[in-house]
């Protein structure tokens, strides 16, 4: 029987497991070993992954993963080889005692994903990194440096790691990191709430003989739950101080209790520290002594790491680890025949495969000191209450509407609720540029002002409401531990596609900015599924496509802004879509990658955290104001502006003057005495049509002079190739220098239109009031549904801006990459805005 094989509440017992030796060892570190008890506690709609309850963790597999896992029905858990519980832990010898390198202490901070590591990391720190309650928030490394009782620490947050196994990126980052750099102290970080499945990391730092003191974060949570963790006796154990502490809110003393441990160890005066070696059992350490022995003459070639560890790796055929004592002469003749020999001895004699036997070996010395240390309380109120949030929220049926529905409240709240503040931030840039307009007198300098500076940042700066909501929501979907669910949700529909149901997370995470989204990539175990993923999240509208989607939006559909938003966003979730589904078939090999995913407890969000992060994301778009946005509205300004010597198809000057003289004479004729009231307002109806036509003389002029402009000359350039997708030349200019970033489209808009018109009218009324002035279309509204739709297409699915294009290089490892998504979004972008025009102009 496998675990497929039983129901939603059944509880089985692990007897084995099959598949590949990675699957079998990933899903070994999240707590599927031999005699552990499961418990199936939901399916997903369309038969996707399902939810299972092991050790105290929630684990999600696919049925088809789910089905390499046999075991028998039963309550009752086999009751194991009573001695092979207890922790049998002897002192080392060959302890180092190594030189410590003067008052400066490098700690890193290790643990599996998700217990905490960042929140601890930012209080010691005073810093802000993403938290997020899922799996692989953390990308790459942070440090920061502290000073405290005379000692510098250099903290360094790590991503999170199930074991010292290097399969994902993120794994190899940790490996590579404690590889190079020896920190001087690992702090490992573990959940409270799960000891069991958290202390298997710990047990491999244990072999490792690297200092160390475990944090045992989530203490609140572990006494909200009456559990009776006696953590003093149990480091007693294993020679390990443990430090208890609460990451969300630690402030004052379990901070400082951490950092006065950690020079305490650094010191050599923690009296607690003891170096032990965890014992793997007769034959196993058997096997283990003798590759140590093989070892031992190449002591010096391993640089005083431990020898002890190196042979536990090599025996567990960590290709790392061989990999490295594999260059070391006279390996491949001494040792790796033993190597071999024992490990082909161990596995004939169980009659299992050596990875398995090591971790069986290590949870069975974890579950014998748990037994002596740790009593589980009876309430479990977060379980219950994270139960009953997923009785809806990972409902088979309901899952999916529901996740839509929130996905539309999010653009809904972000558009309507960020209306009022958006108002009252234009009516600031108005009231900015008529107040320099009365105090600079006429001339260039006024012009560049108002119309390049006010124009091009003004007409972004309005959006930091929306895009602070858009952020603000994101936040919270990450930190309550939804955004988890959402690849729990989506992996079948995912998987319908050929995407991994991971990839759903970076995607989400795009709604905000792409560039952390494709760092997120890093959490896919599969380089595939990486690049694949990569491939197609910028067609995820990123928070700065949303100023370009409200302006338009706003500006020709007043009343269904917000439908036409969320469209845009359902369509580009559609183009990915199909776009993944083009790249299986043609460049990308399918490879299947296991979907084994923890799903963390809801939790109430940080709110410090959620709002700081908030601001910090704000303060970020206001940067881009003050550079790249603002460089490039002056630009623009400038292009436009000049040469001002253009040819004018009629002479204006003369032409307003004459207006201007009968206005005069006008004037002159009201205020000589007539004196009946229907001449006079006869005269000021007629003042009034003079003053109209003076303006629009004003305004041809502009125009006129803007379209000989450097810019203007440009724009005419592309016209050919934009004009059969229904944009005029300044959409096409916008375009073009949207490729800074996007919002710099808005930002050239507002340049491009503040010359011509009233400063009093926003950027919006301005748009729906543009109608073409020759050829066939003259007198014909520029903005009008179609070309504002065709537009909105483009914006979205053409290429993605510099960063992106960076980033993607970086972390593809290859520029040919970045040149790829360049051209075919572009391409992508123009063929579906053609027909889209083509198409609708027919109707
Ligand atoms: P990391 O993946 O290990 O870096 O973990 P994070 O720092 O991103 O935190 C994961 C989640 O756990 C976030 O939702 C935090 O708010 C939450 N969290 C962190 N420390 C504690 C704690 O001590 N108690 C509780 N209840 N929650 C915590
Ligand atoms: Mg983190």
């Amino acid at each position: 029987m496998t675990l497929n094989d039983l129901q939603t509440g059944d509880t089985g017992i692990i007897q084995q497991i099959h598949g590949s030796g990675a699957f079998r060892k990933r899903i070994t570190e999240m707590g599927f070993v031999k005699g552990q008890v499961v418990k199936v506690i939901k399916t997903t709609p369309f038969k996707g992954p399902v939810e299972y309850r092991i050790m105290s963790g929630t684990v999600s597999l696919r049925r088809s993963e789910a089905s390499m896992i046999d075991v028998t029905f039963g309550p009752d858990p086999v009751v194991k080889d009573a001695d092979a519980l207890k922790p049998i832990i002897t002192e080392s010898t060959d302890l180092e005692n190594g030189q410590k390198p003067g008052r400066k202490i490098r700690v890193a901070l290790l643990g599996n994903p998700n217990c905490g590591k960042t929140s601890i990391f930012n209080r010691l720190s005073h810093s802000n990194e993403r938290v997020g309650n899922y799996s692989g928030v953390t990308v790459g490394s942070k440090q920061a440096i502290v000073n405290f009782r005379g000692y510098e620490f250099e903290f360094t947050d790590l991503p999170g790691t199930y074991s010292l196994s290097a399969y994902s990126d993120d794994e190899i980052v940790v490996r590579q990191f404690l590889a190079n750099h020896k920190p001087d102290i690992v702090v490992n970080v573990i959940d409270g709430g799960n000891p069991e499945r958290h202390l298997y990391l710990t047990s491999q730092l244990v072999d490792m003989g690297i200092p160390l003191i475990v944090a045992l974060n989530m203490y609140d949570d572990l006494q909200a739950r009456g559990d009776k963790l006696d953590y003093l006796k149990l480091g007693e154990l294993i020679g390990v101080p443990f430090v208890p502490t609460i990451g969300r809110h630690g402030r004052g003393k379990g901070k400082h209790r951490l950092m006065n441990r950690i020079i305490d160890v650094f010191e050599d005066r923690e009296p607690v520290v003891r170096h032990t070696h965890i014992n793997y059992g007769k034959e196993l350490e058997y096997s283990i002594n003798k590759i140590e022995q093989t070892l031992f003459k190449y002591r010096k070639e391993l640089k005083g790491l431990h020898i002890r560890y190196f042979a536990i790796r090599a025996l567990e055929r960590d290709d790392f680890c061989i990999h490295k004592i594999s260059s070391f002469e006279g390996f491949e003749d001494d040792v790796r025949p033993i190597i071999t020999q024992e490990i082909n001895r161990l596995e004939l004699l169980f009659k299992d495969d050596i990875e398995t036997l090591i971790s069986n070996a290590r949870y069975a010395f974890i579950a014998g000191a748990l037994k002596e240390t740790y009593k589980k309380g009876k309430r479990d109120k977060a379980l219950s209450r994270t139960q009953r949030i997923d009785r809806v929220l990972t409902h088979k049926i309901w899952a999916v509407p529901i996740f839509l529905l929130i996905i539309f409240g999010m653009f809904h709240a972000t558009f309507s609720i960020g209306q009022y503040p958006m108002n009252w931030i234009e009516a600031g840039v108005d009231w900015l540029g008529n107040s320099l307009s009365t105090l600079i007198p006429e001339g260039m300098v006024r012009d560049f002002l108002i119309d390049g500076v006010i124009g091009g940042v003004g007409g972004v700066i309005v959006f930091l409401p929306n895009i602070l909501i858009l952020f603000f929501i994101i936040s919270l979907m990450e930190n309550t531990g939804y955004m988890a669910r959402t690849a729990f949700i989506m992996d079948r529909v995912m998987h319908l596609f050929g995407l991994h149901g991971k990839s759903f997370i970076p995607m989400v995470m795009g709604f905000g900015c792409n560039v952390p989204a494709l760092m997120a990539t890093r959490m896919l175990e599969n380089r595939r599924d990486r690049l694949l993923t990569m491939m197609i999240i910028p067609f995820m509208s990123c928070s700065a496509r949303l100023p370009v989607y409200i302006l338009i939006a706003g500006a020709v559909f007043p009343n269904h802004a917000a439908h036409v938003i969320f469209l845009m966003y359902l369509v580009g979730i559609l183009f990915s879509v199909v776009m993944a589904v083009v790249f299986n078939s043609t460049i990308f090999k399918k490879a299947e990658a296991p979907f084994v995913m923890e799903l963390p407890p809801y939790r109430a969000p940080g709110m410090r955290m959620v709002l700081k992060h908030m601001w910090l994301r704000g303060a970020q778009y206001l940067k881009k104001m003050g550079g790249v946005i603002l460089i490039a509205s002056i630009v623009i300004w400038a292009l436009g502006y000049f040469p001002r010597d253009v040819e004018y198809s009629k002479d204006y000057d003369t032409l307003i003057a004459a207006e201007e003289n009968k206005l005069e004479k006008l004037d002159a004729a009201t205020s000589q005495g007539e004196t009946r009231q229907i001449i006079q307002s006869e005269n000021e109806g007629q003042a009034d049509k003079i003053r109209q036509q003076i303006s629009m003389l004003e305004i041809s002029r502009e125009n006129e002079q803007q379209a000989g402009s450097y810019i203007g000359q440009l724009g005419h350039a592309i016209e050919p190739v934009i004009s059969p997708l229904g944009f005029d030349w300044k959409m096409g200019v916008s375009l073009l220098a949207g490729f800074a970033a996007k919002e710099v489209v808005v930002s050239t808009m507002g340049v491009l239109y503040q010359v011509s018109g009233e400063n009093t009218v926003s950027l919006q009324e301005k748009l729906g009031e543009q109608v073409y002035t020759e050829g066939e279309m003259a007198g014909m509204k520029i903005y009008h549904p179609l070309a504002a739709i065709s537009f909105l297409l483009f914006v979205l699915l053409y290429l993605p801006c510099v960063s992106v294009i960076v980033t993607i290089g970086r972390e593809a490892g290859s520029w040919k990459w970045s040149g790829l998504v360049v051209f075919y979004t572009t391409f992508l972008a123009w063929f579906v805005s053609f027909c889209v025009y083509q198409l609708g102009s027919l109707f």
